[in-house]
């Protein structure tokens, strides 16, 4: 087995049985090795020396330096992997475009010793065409620097033509950005932006729209809701307090959170908005605080969507009918009643379906 003897010596054809007296000195022969021959990799597999020794606290592996951080970790080309493989779920899209089934790979792992990392597999044949060019596209080559990213983002708040900051950024950093790399920064900061901002929200609510918010907060001053109503809203609620209509979508806003719609009927049947409600949990306390501003409000029914929390509904407002949404009443029959649950023929099945559904919208008792 040969020892490498410093850092200096960097062998750019890294081979098998290599061995690394750490696993950032074989990091940085890794990224040399990486740049030299165009290839890029991502960690497959890996085991620290952490969690081995966590198992088997009486194990050989507790000697080892902990400076070699893993027991052992495969390395597979970007390219590799079958187009099927989905694990990395978060970037599936991307990466699986690239997944070209390319088996180049690298395996470390600790020496019986405990005392270096050895390559114990290497397979350098690449199933693809190899080039600088190809290399400086992949995404890990994109990366820009945080630096970089501030002034990108001045940038194009300024305005500035696109493929101009492309070219600048490309011009000074010497690295391949593409326009799309751009327009995610911009779309990450955004998001960013939008959540740390809720006080600017609230002011321009209440100056620009003329809106009553209140906010609900937790003991530690954490958000836990936002009550949103405008003159409009109030006015429609107190003309037409008789039938109140709740439901809550959780898919409407980027940040997820359940966002609650309450709708009154005015006098031609047409529906008007009541309140609007951000609530960060859906927790008994939240939802009454929620409710509890339309308490005195509600006159004689309130009609619910697809919402779970009717314990909470009914102590805030006891005295008002409580009816469940005519939609949500027959979607949850119709997938009550399958063939497979009510062990039913298909002919059974659909009959049901039609007298309920007679029942469900006859217009009074003695039409059939
Ligand atoms: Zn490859």
């Amino acid at each position: 087995m040969k020892k490498r003897k410093s850092h200096d010596n960097y062998n750019i054809n890294m081979k098998l049985l290599d061995t690394f007296k750490s696993f950032e000195e074989f990091e940085s022969c890794f990224e040399v090795y990486k740049n030299t021959n165009y290839v890029d990799y991502f960690i497959k597999d890996c085991k620290t020396l952490a969690s081995i020794n966590a198992k088997y606290p009486n194990g050989i592996m507790v000697t080892a330096l902990i400076a070699l951080k893993y027991y052992y970790i495969k390395f597979c080309c970007v390219h590799g992997g079958s187009h099927k493989n989905k694990l990395h779920l978060t970037n599936a899209s991307h990466r699986n475009t690239m997944r070209q089934g390319c088996e180049a790979g690298i395996y470390l792992r600790v020496s019986d010793d405990g005392k270096s990392l050895v390559i114990t597999k290497m397979t350098e044949i690449h199933n693809h065409e190899i080039s600088r060019v190809l290399y400086s596209h992949l995404p890990n080559q994109r990366k820009i620097n945080p630096a970089k990213k501030v002034i990108t983002l001045e940038l194009m708040d300024l305005k500035a033509n696109k493929k101009m900051i492309q070219n600048k950024i490309m011009n000074d950093s010497g690295r391949i950005i593409t326009l799309k790399d751009l327009s995610n920064i911009r779309t990450t900061a955004r998001k960013h932006d939008s959540i740390n901002n809720i006080v600017e929200v609230i002011n321009k609510l209440k100056t620009k729209h003329n809106c009553n918010v209140e906010v609900s907060t937790d003991e530690a001053n954490n958000f836990n809701g936002i009550f949103i109503q405008d003159r409009f809203i109030a006015e429609s609620i107190h003309a037409f307090p008789e039938v109140v209509f709740a439901d809550a979508t959780n898919k409407l806003i980027d940040l997820r959170l359940p966002v609650y719609v309450l709708v009154t009927e005015d006098g031609n049947g047409q529906s008007e908005i009541a309140e609007i409600g951000l609530l960060v949990n859906e927790e008994e306390q939240t939802l009454r605080w929620f409710f509890k501003r339309l308490k005195n409000l509600i006159q004689f029914q309130l009609i619910l969507g697809d919402m779970k929390e009717r314990k909470v509904i009914k102590q805030v407002f006891p005295e008002v009918s409580l009816t469940i949404c005519l939609f949500h009443t027959l979607r949850t029959i119709n997938r009550e009643i399958t063939c497979d649950k009510r062990n039913v023929t298909h002919d059974e099945r659909d009959s049901t379906k039609e007298i309920i559904q007679n029942l469900v919208y006859c217009k009074s008792e003695f039409t059939t």
